[in-house]
């Protein structure tokens, strides 16, 4: 059998590793010419991401360009810390903080060095029994197709043209990257404040940057196109004259900051059919409240890698796929739009912390 993959990004790269693992040939087609340097968020990879890229010895590369997070504080609007909490769980490897575009990076190199085939702008098109249409006329045939594409999927609407679009989460999320090490320090801790207005995070690197996020409630479309600038300006306000160091983080932020709006998928009616399947975002995409989505991503590829390895052919495969991963993906998908919306509060996450996948464990049929 051979597949093949669109999308070279967390859920792509990773499919390919675990395929390879599992003695199936997989190929990575990639639209973005580029390494994606400016991929700008920063994110964190936890316990059960981790432990999905330990499954296929993977997860050596991210350790080399991530740093620890040991936990989180959540801190009010006057300044008083109300909740600390640690990510030692029961001895599992701790979480790990690193920006997208040095992830993408780590995974697409360790693909590539495993011998995975990895070509660079190639956007889908079109695509149907195997075969892949991309924008610049090539094409790619295997047995199988795989869309790892993300949010906008377009592998998502050939297999469902009427599957439902991304939603949106009522959030605009800015990024930001200061090296001023005069600012409140969060070693390897996500200092997270609920202020009146918004939401911030943040946390120190060990060489004493500080990255952060903030979250904006908005409507779709009401800040877009804007620079660097204008949305640290846009962040700025947000939590300017609260007692707290987001205003002063910010401010010291040069023009490393990004933002864009943010969107969720919470449930894709047809996840496969009988030669293409989904992973990732482009099957289910969370809001970046809970943190999951590339954790999500991580168990998605390895696990349909072992459904493809254990079940005599693809349909059955992404039937057992589907029902080994729809009800947790949608479980978090909801309980993160309920955390950004605040209508709960972000407690109780070890379900999701220590779900744990055996490589060798034979998956059933049923
Ligand atoms: C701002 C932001 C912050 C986030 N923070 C966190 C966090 O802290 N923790 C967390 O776990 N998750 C977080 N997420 C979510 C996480 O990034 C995603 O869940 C994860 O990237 C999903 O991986 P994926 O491989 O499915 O999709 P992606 O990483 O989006 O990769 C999809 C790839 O497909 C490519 N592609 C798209 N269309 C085509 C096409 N037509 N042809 C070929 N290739 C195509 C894209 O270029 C991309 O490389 C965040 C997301 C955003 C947007």
């Amino acid at each position: 059998m051979k597949a093949v993959i669109i999308g070279g990004g967390i859920s792509g790269t990773v499919t390919a590793m675990a395929l390879r693992r599992a003695g199936i040939e997989a190929s990575v087609h990639e639209a973005y010419p580029s390494g994606g340097e400016d991929v700008g968020a920063f994110l964190t990879i936890m316990h059960n991401g981790m432990d999905a890229l330990r499954a296929i010895d993977a997860d050596g590369p991210v350790i080399e360009n991530s740093f620890a997070a040991v936990g989180l504080e959540l801190v009010t609007p006057d300044g008083r810390t109300v909740e600390r909490r640690s990510f030692d769980i029961d001895g599992l490897a701790g979480p790990r903080t690193l920006t997208r575009a040095s992830l993408y990076r780590a995974l697409q190199e360790e693909a590539i060095s495993r011998g995975i085939g990895f070509e660079r702008g190639k956007r889908l098109v079109s695509a149907s029994r195997g075969i892949a249409r991309f924008e610049d006329g090539t094409f790619a045939e295997g047995d199988i197709l795989i869309g790892a594409d993300g949010l906008r999927s377009v592998v998502r609407t050939i297999i469902d043209p009427a599957c439902p679009p991304p939603r949106s989460t009522g959030l605009d999320v800015v990024y930001g990257y200061t090296t001023d090490t005069s600012i409140p320090q969060a070693p390897s801790l996500y200092r997270m404040i609920q202020s009146l207005h918004a939401f911030f995070g943040y946390t120190s690197t060990p060489d004493g940057s500080t990255y952060w996020f903030a979250r904006l409630p908005t409507a779709e479309g009401v800040r877009s196109g804007l620079s660097p600038a204008e949305w640290r300006s846009a962040a700025f306000a947000a939590f300017d004259g609260e007692p707290l160091p987001a205003a002063e983080i910010i401010q010291s932020t040069g023009d490393d900051v990004f933002g864009g709006h943010s969107y969720d998928v919470p449930s894709t009616p047809v996840w496969f059919n009988a030669s293409m399947v989904l992973v990732g975002d482009a099957a289910h995409a969370a809001s970046p409240a809970a943190g999951q989505g590339a954790s999500m991503a991580l168990e998605d590829s390895v696990v349909l890698a072992q459904c493809l390895r254990d079940l005599p052919d693809a349909p059955t495969a992404f039937a057992a796929y589907e029902r080994l991963r729809r009800a947790r993906v949608e479980k978090l998908v909801a309980s993160s739009a309920a955390v950004s919306s605040g209508t709960t509060s972000d407690e109780g996450r070890n379900w999701l912390y220590q779900h744990h996948i055996e490589w060798d464990a034979t998956i059933p049929r049923n």
